[in-house]
């Protein structure tokens, strides 16, 4: 596996790999890996065959007072995880060789960056949209992978390769919890032993919806007032949101009558978490 700091490198790297025939996936990621990563690692080896995991933490995503200089960054372990995982090259930029000049060209996906995480987090989408986007012109992917525990981001991105006609796929994998139901985040880390107890409610309240549906309930009120009384229930909670959306525009529905997408933000003690399901509805 190689290390590349510097775009002309990793564009090298991408170049004798084409030469070769080969295609090229790409894993955009912001480090502290875990096994939620390494799915996304492992699904780029079977659908590429040339994969380049970026890790990058992004100072355009982060708000002032968000937690960008803290953000967990063990890059030598995150090197072994990627090479065990089958990556081919680690692409692993300073800010200043993605941000070399104050950045004037910004990508804003409109209406998809204004509901849910949006509205606590302006500017969050404008980076992510805008850094995915030099990922896609660095690398120039045949296939970009993304995991469904950031849902808002998966449809952004979907979104905007298609508005701008990024000649890629993109590629969305299952969210991959602990067996408690935690869906795995590098924020995790920052969770008490109580507070990794308490953030279970997140996946229960999940659950409770999936129940709820099956039994025939398709109000998304009445839903959601029992998603809110289990996810208010630890002492550690806050709730942020919890919204059921169509899967396409993250508008609310009022029924679930078509695809929809539940999603949630809670913090625990002073950790921001999400999570989220999909629920699928037959035409
Ligand atoms: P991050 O490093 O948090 O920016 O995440 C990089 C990619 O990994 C994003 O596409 C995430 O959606 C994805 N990801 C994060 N956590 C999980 C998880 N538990 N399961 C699947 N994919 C994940």
């Amino acid at each position: 596996m190689k290390i590349a700091k510097t775009i002309g490198s990793v564009r090298k790297l991408v170049r004798q790999a084409r030469s070769k025939g080969k295609s090229v996936g790409l894993v955009p990621t912001m480090g502290a890996l875990h096994q939620g990563h390494i799915s996304l690692i492992e699904k780029a080896t079977k659908n590429t065959s040339f994969v380049v995991v970026s890790i990058f933490v992004n100072p355009a995503q982060f708000g002032p007072k968000e937690d960008f200089k803290k953000y967990p960054r063990p890059l030598r372990n995150d090197l072994k995880l990627c090479e065990n995982a089958g990556a081919d090259v680690v692409f692993a930029p300073s800010a200043r060789e993605i941000y070399p000049q104050e950045n004037l060209t910004w990508v804003n996906v409109e209406k998809l960056s204004q509901p849910l995480c949006g509205r606590s987090r302006p500017g969050h989408f404008r980076g992510v949209a805008t850094v995915c986007a030099k990922l896609f012109n660095i690398v120039q992917p045949d296939a970009a992978f993304f995991g469904q525990k950031d849902a808002q981001q998966a449809a952004l991105i979907r979104r905007m390769a298609a508005d701008l006609n990024f000649p890629l796929k993109i590629i969305i994998c299952p969210t991959v919890r602990q067996p408690d139901g935690l869906a795995l985040s590098s924020r995790n880390q920052y969770l008490s032993p109580q507070e990794k107890k308490d953030a279970v409610c997140l996946y229960k309240s999940l659950r409770k919806c999936r129940q709820m549906v099956v039994l025939g309930e398709n109000s998304s009120k009445k839903i959601i007032a029992q998603m809110r009384n289990i996810l208010s229930a630890p002492a550690s909670a806050k709730i942020e949101y919890v919204e059921i959306v169509d899967v396409k525009t993250l508008q609310p529905l009022t029924k679930i009558d078509r695809s929809a997408l539940v999603a949630i933000a809670v913090r625990i003690g002073s950790t921001r978490l999400i999570d989220n399901i999909l629920i699928d509805v037959p035409k």
